[in-house]
């Protein structure tokens, strides 16, 4: 048995107009945010499953069944 894999989609400003951070972040992927920067998520899914967050999923098994790759 295992639980599911929490993750938050979220959605962090990346300036407006020509910003160093929009290109470093759309180049590579990847963007360090300050450690006291707030974020606004958008949802908690599961990453495997996909399954939403809340009071019901919270506690069940992750049912993901991963693809056999041949
Ligand atoms: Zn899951």
């Amino acid at each position: 048995m295992s639980g599911h894999q929490w993750v938050g989609a979220a959605l962090v400003g990346m300036g407006v107009g020509q910003t160093r951070r929009a290109e470093h972040a759309a180049r590579t992927g990847r963007h360090v945010l300050p450690a006291s920067t707030k974020i606004k998520v958008l949802e908690v899914y599961c990453g495997s499953c996909r399954v939403r967050y809340d009071a019901q999923t919270q506690d069940q098994e992750c049912r993901v069944t991963l693809p056999r790759s041949a």
